[in-house]
């Protein structure tokens, strides 16, 4: 048995949403929250003490869409101004000479940056299988991030459909049904933890419209349904141009052409979900979906801005992602769920989103999107996903009228303490798991690596 305290915590958010508390202690036995109380019983012993004044504690950020691979394609000049489709085409050039070291390094990097700006639950799109490199890819993504100790919901996503058939990926990164439907099989006996605290989960993931057939969108939800909490992911209405290649193919909008298939219900995250009409957000609330909101690439590939405030309306489930990092090009959630508010309140009155709504979505919004009653909350018998913010740092300074959403309005801040399933993964600011100069030194080999087979 493990124990943690964090003593006399100057602010507490137990959720986001609920009154912040004023010099408590929070006592941690193993991977859950024991105690929070003023004064801890006399029983206390525990092996850790972490200071907690000067500091708010609050829960994890939970983050719902990334592509973790994509760290190593951060801000390439061919395509720092380019929309989707031309920025996919250039990628998967590059993403075809992906290797399993690439994918273990990338991912460490993707996981460092994320818990290091507040997040301890992340899911992972992850869809790239090259020809060249199909086996272990996936698996060394995935063992990378567990020994980090991230709780994790990684996706095994799937291209099906190459430009040979109409889609968009060349053949070099596409997948037929059968391997895909095997791999995901064998992925969620190898690593699906459906328990109460389960550390990793895996999610079925086809990836856009463009890039997968309709026939393995329905065997692959036929698949997850098999199994206890698998849920379900895909790109959903990111661009015009995916909307006209829905028309053109299927003869139908995006948002139809997914609920004809069966993946509009309250098990599917439908990532950005920017191009749909005042009927789908009804719908989509209505089927108790879900969706990633991720402005910060929306607005990077210029593909739109998602109607937030009318989905909140509508009752969508609204969870925050960052996106890969080809696309947004930092994993920080903080700085999404600022950008989440600012962005909304071009289109909508000032009143309609507040700091507590975009912070409520990359909480508690994201724990519902991915099944979960066990995170986002700090109380006892919950999981110990906890992080804590220095308060007195030049970056708040004068912001303390209202210290939550001081971290959205003021900087964005990086975590000073970590805990997730009550393990302390960064103490005073410090990464323990790795030592990140040398991985950033080995993800910029790997980087120059991966991109010079274009040349
Ligand atoms: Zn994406």
């Amino acid at each position: 048995m493990s124990e943690i305290v964090i003593k006399d915590v100057d602010t507490l958010v137990t959720e986001v949403g609920e009154d912040l508390q004023k010099d408590v202690n929070i006592r941690i036995i193993d991977n859950r929250i024991e105690e929070i109380a003023r004064e801890l019983g006399e029983d206390w012993e525990p092996d850790q003490i972490i200071n907690g004044s000067n500091h708010i504690f609050m829960p994890g950020l939970v983050n719902t869409h990334h592509h973790f691979y994509q760290t190593l394609n951060r801000n390439i000049p061919a395509v720092q101004d380019a929309k989707l489709f031309d920025w996919l085409t250039y990628l998967y050039e590059i993403w075809k000479y992906l290797t399993p070291e690439m994918a273990r390094v990338s991912a460490q990097v993707a996981a460092a940056e994320l818990i290091m700006s507040g997040c301890t639950t992340a899911v992972d799109h992850f869809y790239v299988f090259p020809e060249a490199h199909p086996e272990g890819v996936f698996e060394a993504e995935v063992e990378a991030v567990q020994d980090i100790g991230l709780r994790f919901h990684p996706t095994r996503g799937s291209m099906s459909l190459s430009k040979e058939d109409g889609g968009l990926p060349p053949d070099s990164v596409v997948q037929d049904e059968d391997t895909i439907l095997k791999h995901t099989e064998d992925v969620i006996h190898e690593y699906h933890e459906p328990e109460k605290y389960g550390m990793t989960r895996i999610i079925v993931a086809p990836c856009s419209p463009f890039s997968v057939t309709d026939s393995i969108m329905k065997k692959s939800k036929e698949l997850g349904e098999q199994f206890e909490k698998v849920y379900f992911h895909t790109h959903l209405a990111e661009t015009i141009d995916e909307e006209e290649f829905c028309i053109e193919e299927t003869g139908m909008r995006p948002f139809d052409y997914l609920e004809s298939l069966g993946w509009m219900d309250e098990k599917t995250i439908h990532v950005h979900s920017i191009h749909l009409n005042e009927d789908e957000v009804r719908r989509m609330g209505k089927a108790g979906a879900s969706m990633s909101h991720c402005p910060s690439s929306n607005m990077r590939l210029g593909s739109g801005m998602a109607p937030v405030v009318d989905m909140l309306k509508a009752g969508v489930k609204v969870s925050l992602g960052v996106d890969g990092s080809a696309s947004n090009d930092s994993s920080h959630m903080f700085a999404e769920a600022r950008q989440a508010l600012l962005l909304q309140r071009i289109n909508y009155d000032e009143e309609s989103i507040t700091a507590k709504d975009v912070l409520r979505a990359a909480t508690v919004g994201g724990a519902k999107a991915i099944g979960r009653d066990d995170i986002a909350k700090l109380e006892p018998g919950m999981a110990a996903d906890i992080i804590g913010i220095r308060k007195d740092s030049i970056d708040y300074a004068g912001g303390q009228h209202d210290p939550l959403a001081a971290l959205v309005f003021c900087h964005p801040p990086k975590v000073n303490h970590s805990i997730i399933n009550g393990e302390i993964i960064v103490k005073n600011g410090e990464f323990l798991p790795l030592d990140l100069t040398r991985l950033a030194a080995r993800q910029n080999e790997l980087a120059e690596e991966q991109i010079s087979n274009l040349k």
